[in-house]
């Protein structure tokens, strides 16, 4: 293993905690003792990121006593946290072939000795193959689930994400609704300014509607300038401000890579009605979206 910058903080005063930082970069599996291959081992049993951490915080408790443990990495978007935070920390950044996954920080209330930070960086040697695998793979579960030009969640998703959210709203007795959003005369943006032009706009609408809707309403990208947002919890009435605030907010977007435009979406609602499924629910709302159009564009229809 080789292990680069450890930075350790002695400068702070005695009774503070003492910061530790450093780097781990193994070289290769073989080089592994057998402790560490029977942690990646128990590693490799899943990959999923957030069970790796748990595994690994449950597996090193071993071999040395920890208070808490935290995981960041810009593929997750959430930090993972276990147990407590405590006043001393030693933190690894963690990497593989040049590839950044993420950093690692341990808590404890009583320092760290040097062998158990030794201890610790060998062990951290048996996260990093699993780890790395945990990533690749949310990579792909990503660009499967994901539009490449938007980056909101794509038709695929779209179809999944619908049929669990009508399953849940009727187990819930919750209600459900979905819009459908439509740009108006996109074909225009194209034909005046070309289509990698109509592809920035289409990711200013995209980004407009996603900084618009709560965390819990799932944002798609159904095909072409065409886009779907689930609301779950959320009735017509709600469901028809929403629209109302994401139709406003496309219309206030006024440039586009530095050029003037002016863009407006039409958009159609519809709430699940009882014993209705998860097509006739889209058919309703896409046929609010035609209403909306006729009606005369950059308005909102409900179906
Ligand atoms: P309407 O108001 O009736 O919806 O008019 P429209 O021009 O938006 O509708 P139409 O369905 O006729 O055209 C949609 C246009 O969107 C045509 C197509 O070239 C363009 N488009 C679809 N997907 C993309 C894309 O990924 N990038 C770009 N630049 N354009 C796209
Ligand atoms: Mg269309
Ligand atoms: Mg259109």
């Amino acid at each position: 293993m080789h292990t680069s910058t450890q930075d350790i903080d002695t400068g702070s005063a005695a009774h503070e905690a003492m910061p530790v930082h450093g780097s781990v970069t193994p070289s290769d599996p073989e080089s592994l003792g057998s402790k560490v291959l029977e942690l990646s081992g128990i590693l490799q049993t899943t990959l999923d990121v957030e069970q790796q951490i748990q595994l690994f915080a449950k597996a090193i408790q071993a071999y040395l006593s920890i208070d808490g443990m935290e995981y960041h990495s810009p593929d997750i978007g959430h930090p993972l946290r276990l147990g407590d935070d405590a006043t001393h920390r030693a933190t690894y950044d963690l990497q593989l072939e040049e590839r950044d996954l993420g950093s690692l920080r341990v808590f404890r209330d009583i320092p760290f000795t040097e062998n158990e930070l030794k201890l610790l960086e060998n062990l951290l040697c048996g996260l990093v193959y699993p780890l790395r695998n945990a990533l690749s793979y949310l990579d792909a579960l990503r660009l499967a689930s994901h539009d490449p030009l938007t980056g909101v969640q794509n038709r695929l998703a779209l179809e999944q994400a619908l049929r669990r959210e009508v399953d849940l709203a009727r187990r819930q007795q919750a209600p459900l609704s979905m819009l459908v959003i439509d740009a108006d005369h996109f074909k225009r943006f194209n034909d005046r300014y070309g289509h990698a032009f109509g592809d920035d706009v289409l990711r200013a609408l995209a980004n407009a509607a996603s900084a618009t809707v709560r965390r819990s309403d799932l944002l798609f990208r159904f095909g072409g300038e065409e886009f779907v947002v689930l609301a779950s919890h959320t009735n017509r009435e709600g469901a028809t401000l929403l629209a109302e605030r994401i139709r406003e907010a496309v219309a206030a977007i006024q440039t586009v890579r530095g050029r003037d435009i002016t863009l407006s979406v039409s958009i159609g609602v519809a709430e699940l009605q009882n014993g209705e499924d998860a097509d006739s629910l889209f058919e309703r709302a896409d046929e609010a979206v035609y209403q909306a159009k006729e009606a005369g564009r950059n308005r909102v229809a409900v179906g």
